[in-house]
Parts: C-alpha cells; sequence; structure tokens
C-alpha cells in the first residue's frame, strides 16, 4: 500500500538504534525525507548513511545531540525545512525506587519524556495545522497502560505525556486540519536497550541472557519479542494519509501482553 507520504519531511528524534531507528527506516522507505537525532555522532550518521541507501529514500539528515536540551531541539527543528511528521522518543529514564529518587531525578525524567515531545509538538503543530497535514506519533511504553513498579519513574512522566496529549489531540482545530497525535506502546522489543536490561538482570541473578529471554517471551502471547522494523511500520502507518481519522489514541504493540479487555 502506498502511504501518500512520500516527500514529506519527518523529524523522527532519537533514532540512531532500536525503536526510533525502526521508525525513521520504514518512513525513508515510503520516500519521506528525514531528519534523525541522537547523543552519539558516530552511530547515528552509520544510521543515516544506511538510510540513505534504502530503495526510495529521499533526504536523510543527521543532527547529533541530546534532544532532551533547547539548543539540540532547535538544531533539529532548523535543519528540516518544515515538519510534516514528528516523532517523537527518547531514552527511558532508570528503574528504581521512588524512595531513593530525588527532585532532580525526577525533573530529568519529565523533561525527557513529557516536557520535549510536548515543546517540540509546540513547535512544529500550528504549522501542520496551517498546511493541512500533519502526524505525530509519541514513542512511550505500556508502562502507561499496565504500569511497571520500578519504572515509577517512566510510569509517571509518560503519563503525564499522554494525559496531555488527549486534550490536545482532541482540539477541533488540530483534528479538523488533518492533524493527527497518536502514542504508540512498545511492549518488549529487541532493542539496545533490552539487551542491556538483561545484561543487569543476569548479573544480579546469575542466570544467562538467553534464560532470562525465554522467560520474558513466556509471558508474551505472542511468545517472541517484537522487532524494530514492525514498530516502525505501524508508526508508518499511523504517518499515512489513509489515518486521518485516527487521533488521539493509544496504541499498543505488545504481542497481546495486556491483559485487559480495553
Ligand atoms: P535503544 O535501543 O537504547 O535506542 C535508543 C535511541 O535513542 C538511540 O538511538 C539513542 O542514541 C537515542 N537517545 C536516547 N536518549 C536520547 C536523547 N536524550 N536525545 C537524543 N537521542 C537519544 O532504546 P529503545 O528500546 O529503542 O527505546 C526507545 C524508547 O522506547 C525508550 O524511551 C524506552 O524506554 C521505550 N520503550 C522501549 C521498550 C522496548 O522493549 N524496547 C519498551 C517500552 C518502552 P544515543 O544513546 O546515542 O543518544
Amino acid at each position: 500500500m502506498d502511504l501518500g507520504i512520500k516527500g514529506k519531511w519527518a523529524l523522527v528524534c532519537a533514532a540512531s538504534k532500536g525503536l526510533g531507528k525502526g521508525c525513521a527506516t520504514a518512513l525513508a522507505r515510503e520516500g519521506v525525507n528525514v531528519v534523525i537525532t541522537a547523543r552519539g555522532a558516530e552511530t547515528l550518521e552509520a544510521t543515516a548513511a544506511e538510510l540513505r541507501r534504502l530503495p526510495g529514500a529521499g533526504q536523510v539528515i543527521a543532527v547529533a545531540g541530546d534532544i532532551a536540551t533547547p539548543e539540540n531541539r532547535k538544531a533539529a527543528l532548523a535543519a528540516c525545512p518544515q515538519v510534516d511528521i514528528l516523532v517523537n522518543n527518547a531514552g527511558g529514564p532508570p528503574p528504581g525506587d521512588f524512595r531513593d529518587w530525588s527532585r532532580d531525578e525526577w525533573i530529568q525524567a519529565i523533561d525527557t519524556n513529557m516536557l520535549t515531545p510536548i515543546e517540540l509538538i509546540k513547535a512544529t503543530v500550528d504549522a501542520m495545522c496551517e498546511r493541512g497535514f500533519g502526524r505525530i506519533v509519541n514513542i512511550t511504553s505500556s508502562s502507561v497502560k499496565a504500569p511497571i513498579d520500578v519504572l515509577g519513574l517512566s510510569n509517571g512522566a509518560r503519563s503525564g505525556l499522554t494525559g496531555f496529549v488527549a486534550g490536545l489531540a482532541r482540539q477541533s482545530r488540530l483534528a479538523s486540519r488533518n492533524v493527527t497525535i497518536n502514542n504508540l506502546l512498545p511492549g518488549i522489543f529487541d532493542t539496545d536497550r533490552v539487551t542491556a536490561t538483561l545484561k543487569g538482570q543476569a548479573a544480579k541473578t546469575g542466570k544467562t541472557i538467553e534464560e532470562l529471554k525465554e522467560a520474558r517471551k513466556a509471558t508474551v502471547p505472542a511468545r517472541r519479542y517484537g522487532t524494530p522494523e514492525e514498530f516502525g511500520q505501524v508508526c508508518a502507518f499511523l504517518c499515512s494519509a489513509q489515518a486521518a481519522y485516527l487521533t488521539g489514541q493509544n496504541i499498543l504493540l505488545d504481542g497481546g501482553a495486556y491483559p485487559g479487555t480495553y
């Protein structure tokens, strides 16, 4: 299916690896011009080179820097001639016990996983409305629907973003101008972040990474981890011309792991 977005410009944040890269790849395959960001310049440049080699890819621009800082957000926005598609993403906050978290740790989580996407939406959404096309996808987490106790910083900051977006997406000023905002909620996906977490658990428990991975897979009805590629393809659909009537939704991609009906 032609998604009808060839030639559009996308800013895909935190996209040198993992889920962000999956989104940038799927969009580049559709002929969308992409600006990608990440803090580590070397991996980012390598990803940009990979994307440029994709059949049908348009322009690919890499902007290195922490997206949670105003100057790096400014640089990323400046590199994108117009933002038709915005994919908000960044690293997730660390796990822990809320008794140990200081105000600074809370502020950092809120800054990165709530206020940064809101700032980027603020910087782009009105121009999207004027042009009559806009797609915003926020990568959040299944923990928004089913909180994970040790991820309190993530549960809190991402729920704040989710609540804000729920109100904004429903403004007729946006929806009637073909501007949609949706959240994509990953369950468990095979990315570097997850491998690093497994390494930490292996060191603590004495189990092998493979054993831990198998145990985790057993909790997912699909009996496997998701792939960044399939995550990216759903993101690309949310950004498509065809998805114009789909807004304000929290879409779980978790292989059936969430146990609720709604
Ligand atoms: P990943 O494989 O570690 O990739 C993270 C990407 O984001 C890298 O390109 C990283 O590059 C970049 N990045 C991180 N912090 C950044 C920042 N402040 N500014 C700019 N770029 C930044 O992680 P992932 O698994 O794709 O996870 C992406 C998001 O989804 C995270 O928020 C994670 O918590 C959430 N999530 C993931 C899963 C899962 O199963 N994978 C499940 C639920 C939620 P640099 O390090 O070079 O900046």
